[in-house]
């Protein structure tokens, strides 16, 4: 079974530049690490470190789906990373691109439904109560005046 490693140079440290490998044991993510990556994160052999990602089952989502069910060690050239922070690895990354820590909580939900089609609504980060049905938008203000 695959496990995921992070490769990186252990001088200059993980967040200077990290690669993702999947591999059977950390001597092998470092072999087939650094064939494909010798002098992308180190141009020492002895720098070139690997890391096992552990307690991260999501990261085999990252993996290449033939290459994973053949258990063929492989490099993942750029995993998707948080388009805030800019690092992977630590949680999974959503269609929205962001990490855990950098997505926003979500707004709460108002308590009254949307007078025109009665969806939830949610306050917006610009402090608008915006409809998640219809698309609605309501002025905090004016919605005292109701
Ligand atoms: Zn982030
Ligand atoms: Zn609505």
């Amino acid at each position: 079974m695959l496990q995921a490693y992070m490769i990186y140079s252990r001088f200059l440290g993980p967040s200077e530049g990290a690669g993702l490998v999947f591999a059977h044991s950390v001597r092998e993510a470092r072999k087939v690490g650094w064939q494909r990556t010798s002098g992308d994160f180190t141009d020492d052999f002895l720098d070139f470190a690997a890391k096992r990602i552990r307690n991260s089952p999501w990261i085999l989502g990252e993996a290449n789906v033939n290459k994973l069910a053949s258990d063929e060690p492989h490099v993942i050239d750029n995993p998707r990373s948080c388009s805030i922070c800019e690092h992977w690895g630590h949680s999974p990354i959503g269609n929205d691109e962001l990490c855990e820590d950098c997505r926003p909580a979500p707004a709460p939900v108002e308590s009254r439904p949307c007078p025109n089609c009665g969806s939830n609504r949610r306050t917006s980060l610009a402090g608008n109560i915006v409809c998640l049905g219809c698309g609605m938008y309501y002025a905090p203000a004016r919605e005292e005046e109701e």
